[in-house]
């Protein structure tokens, strides 16, 4: 980083601080951020307020977006990136718009003899290539928790998805990382999902079965598992979990282990 942007950043971090209060607001919601090092959260406060200074967060009529929830969404938006160097990874977008509810979204798939088919699916996410990210509100609020769901890491995903192309589920792997080490995990966890939802369609699964839906959702999903079910995550697949730690160099494991074994904080919120 050059003086220049690294000036720019002191800049932006003196004119946009998140402040204690209001950083211990947003964190009151964020139980998936427990087991970080003081170091860690320290930091995730200062690149969640670039973040912030950065894109955009557009609300749409019947979002009450307040600057606790902004921080809310900036900090889950970060955690993914903790471990990370900080190059420009949410490249390609500026703004984030934020919907009051899910919303219909329109699909068109043309099967194998040539059929086009068109109809509306509902969505409480998405993510264009190059574009924007639409997330409904209410989803963001039920994020933050141990429970499986994240959607601003699910639609965030795709974005790093999206950085070595169209979304395929491989994503810029690391140097000392291996293509066909990540493939091999990745499409034997796809598979063996993919074959639990023939066999039995409305069976139980061990991660969502949207997952299933096509290798990007995959990424996507196994990240959101990765960062609020890590348990879940790494006992139907750990060679995902393992890939995915090598990738985000994160182990949330640790953290939701530490998390359980020390007395929860009193921190309901939303
Ligand atoms: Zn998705």
């Amino acid at each position: 980083m050059g003086w220049f942007s690294a000036w720019r950043r002191r800049r932006a971090l003196a004119r946009h601080p998140i402040s204690d209060t209001l950083w211990a607001q947003a964190r009151a919601g964020l139980p998936i951020l427990d087991g970080l090092s003081a170091e860690q959260d320290a930091l995730l406060r200062e690149r969640s307020a670039l973040f912030l200074h950065a894109k955009t967060l557009s609300a749409l009529p019947g979002v009450e977006l307040d600057d606790t929830g902004r921080v809310y969404l900036a900090a889950q938006a970060q955690l993914p990136l903790l471990g990370l160097p900080e190059l420009n990874w949410y490249q390609g977008f500026h703004e984030i718009v934020l919907y009051p509810d899910d919303f219909l979204s329109p699909q068109r798939y043309r099967d194998g003899s040539g059929v086009e088919h068109e109809w509306d699916a509902e969505h409480s996410g998405e993510a264009w290539h190059q574009g924007p990210v639409i997330m409904a509100w209410p989803g963001v609020l039920a994020s933050g928790e141990w429970e499986a769901y994240n959607l601003v890491i699910h639609e965030l995903a795709h974005k790093l998805d999206m950085l070595s192309g169209a979304a395929n589920g491989l994503p810029p792997l690391h140097s000392d990382m291996r293509v066909q080490a990540w493939a091999d995990a990745m499409q034997g966890a796809y598979n063996d999902l993919n074959a639990q939802l023939d066999a039995n369609p409305d069976g139980e699964t061990a991660i969502d079965p949207y997952a299933a839906e096509n290798p990007a959702e995959f990424f996507a999903v196994t990240s959101e598992y990765f960062f609020s079910a890590p348990d879940l995550l790494v006992e139907a697949y750990p060679q995902v979990y393992a890939q995915l730690r090598l990738f985000y160099r994160q182990d949330p494991l640790a953290r939701l282990r530490q998390a359980s074994a020390t007395p929860a904080n009193a921190n309901p919120q939303h």
